[in-house]
């Protein structure tokens, strides 16, 4: 969505949701609300839709899953109708954690997968990371710290691909943190020690990390367990002091809850119970502060009370926190049971975008006019051969195919007539598709075939039975006559060769037999191939061996 696009007022608003988001959420859903108006008069669905996201976010902050959910629907109906993928993507994302606070883990994955999708689909490398973490978490709090080390290195990926997003760095700190805190679980230690390293260097470089709101906590908890791992009792203790400091001042604990759930961890192994306590006191706060629709995080903190309450003897408290995590647990079912209106609401919501997303991901990769593969399909295609016959070490082959003379027939008789023989071309080579061989429209009249592992001879029979099913084409269909030129690459991918070698050469080759009148094919391995004696008619082509005595021939 292009800000600019929007009046002052509306982008100020919409910047004032963002800043307010941690410290007033109640004003935030207020603006949210005012500005899903603005966007339902104007019909403008991508307005609507952040503006919805605003409030539905802004009622997770205060632990509303109830109303969170029901607002984070509409915001994905309207964001998919607008297009608005990385937004969506954020729907998505939030919407998994919201079930994995409520202890819903497949639909917490599902919701996972969806906004996967959408990053892979349109690249969104920064919510790509944001997402695995999240799902990195999910696989820690199920106890798979294996699954989740192998998660945080996606989102880890993610994150380096990614060049100048004014929070990269946060949420890489964000990331390390997490990777490192699963590495200790693991008791990985050597790996633990380059990690840290690691994130010190970052925080060297972008000291206001520290400060950051969204990852103070985080950080501080690690020192923590950090000074823990190394056994160094005095900075422990004091990087303690300053942990629990910080998770007092800390007002969106619920957006840390994982974090503090490694602290009461933390507390109750190191039998801090003091600390634990009042850890404890400070999380039921928090969740009562919303209206304690996250069971799954409440019987968390009341699982930690059970276990401080046993340990040190308080009989009738403890029985009474008892009472209380069965009515958490009964309240989780019922919740479900309650809801279930909302939640397959949101199941539908998420069919309908995946069949949208199947649909546009059909339309991102397939040529309008002649419904065979565009050239973006084709390039991934092409790299996937290449890295194949590369570890293989078998022939990869590029051909470049182009009308010739094309102008002359849309001038002659108009360009609907130009546009039925570009389908005559890709009816013709669209039968090969089917053979292991790939092909599409590169553009205009350019047509593109990728082979693997095909010798010079089958790939000249090809490109001989091409252009009979072509000329056939053109004689049903009553067309005007017009001929092709097929410039082919072939050879052994090497390992400094790139895809683009291979089409780059293959266009040479093209080029050559254009230069040398068209109607022909041109195979080549290398540049010093290329050479108009050895261009072949194409209706002449009957049988040869290309190799570096390759001659033209006739039948
Ligand atoms: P050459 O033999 O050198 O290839 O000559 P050419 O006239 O074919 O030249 P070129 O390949 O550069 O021109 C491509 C032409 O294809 C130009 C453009 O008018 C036409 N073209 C490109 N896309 C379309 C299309 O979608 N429909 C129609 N009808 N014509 C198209
Ligand atoms: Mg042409």
């Amino acid at each position: 969505m292009d800000l600019l696009d929007y009046s002052e007022e509306i982008r100020r608003q919409l910047k004032e949701a963002e800043r307010l988001r941690f410290t007033d959420p109640a004003r935030v859903i207020q603006i949210g609300m005012k500005l899903a108006e603005i966007g339902r008069e104007n019909g403008d669905d991508a307005l609507q839709g952040m503006a919805n996201f605003c409030v539905g976010d802004a009622y997770y902050t205060v632990a509303n899953g109830e109303q969170c959910t029901r607002y984070i629907n509409h915001a994905i109906h309207e964001l998919t109708r607008a297009k608005e993928w990385q937004k969506l993507g954020e729907c998505y994302n939030l919407l998994g954690i919201l079930f994995s606070h409520q202890g819903n883990t497949s639909q917490a994955l599902s919701s996972y997968y969806s906004a996967m999708e959408l990053v892979e689909m349109y690249n969104l490398d920064f919510l790509g990371a944001m997402v695995y973490e999240n799902y990195s978490e999910l696989c820690d709090r199920s106890n798979n710290e294996e699954e989740a080390y192998r998660k945080i290195l996606i989102a880890k990926a993610y994150i380096e691909k990614i060049r100048n997003h004014p929070r990269q760095s946060n949420v890489k700190a964000a990331i390390l943190i997490r990777m490192i805190k699963t590495l200790l679980k693991l008791n990985r230690m050597e790996e633990v020690r380059v990690r840290m390293w690691e994130l010190n260097q970052l925080l060297e470089k972008t000291p206001t990390l520290i400060h950051d709101e969204q990852i103070s906590l985080d950080l501080q908890v690690l020192d923590t367990l950090w000074k823990h791992a190394m056994g160094d009792s005095e900075a422990e203790e004091e990087s303690l002091q300053k942990t629990i400091e910080d998770f007092m001042n800390c007002n969106h604990r619920i957006d840390f809850f994982w974090t503090c759930v490694e602290l009461m961890a933390y507390l109750q192994k190191t039998h801090r119970y003091e600390e634990l306590e009042f850890a404890i006191q400070q999380m039921e706060k928090s969740l009562r502060e919303g209206t304690a629709s996250f069971p799954d995080l409440q019987a968390h903190i009341s699982r930690y009370k059970v276990a401080l309450l046993t340990e040190l003897d308080r009989q009738e408290e403890l029985f009474e926190e008892l009472k209380r995590y069965y009515k958490y647990e009964a309240l989780q079912k019922q919740q479900a049971n309650t809801t279930i209106g909302l939640y397959l609401e949101t199941q539908n919501s998420l069919l309908l975008s995946r069949k949208t997303n199947m649909i546009l991901r059909q339309q991102a990769d397939t040529d309008e006019l002649t419904g065979i593969a565009n050239r973006r399909r084709l390039n991934e295609t092409l790299d996937e051969a290449f890295e194949t016959m590369y570890s293989s070490q078998k022939k990869l082959g590029v051909l470049m195919m182009d009308i010739d003379k094309f102008k002359n027939v849309n001038d002659t008789y108009g360009h609907a007539v130009g546009d039925l023989c570009l389908k005559g071309v890709a009816h013709s080579i669209a039968r090969f598709q089917d053979t292991g061989i790939n092909c599409a429209r590169y553009g205009g009249d350019e047509f593109f075939l990728v082979f693997r592992d095909k010798t010079p001879r089958q790939i000249s029979q090809i490109g001989r039975m091409i252009n009979m099913s072509l000329q056939e084409y053109i004689q049903e269909n009553n067309l005007p006559t017009f001929t092709v030129s097929m410039g082919v690459c072939l050879s052994v991918p090497k390992e400094l060769n790139k895809s683009w070698d291979f089409t780059s050469l293959a266009d040479k080759a093209l080029y050559a037999v254009k230069a040398d009148g068209g109607n022909g094919i041109l195979i080549v391995r290398n540049e010093a191939q290329i050479n108009t004696r050895l261009i072949n008619r194409i209706d002449e082509i009957n049988c040869y061996e290309v190799d570096d005595s390759f001659e033209k021939q006739s039948v």
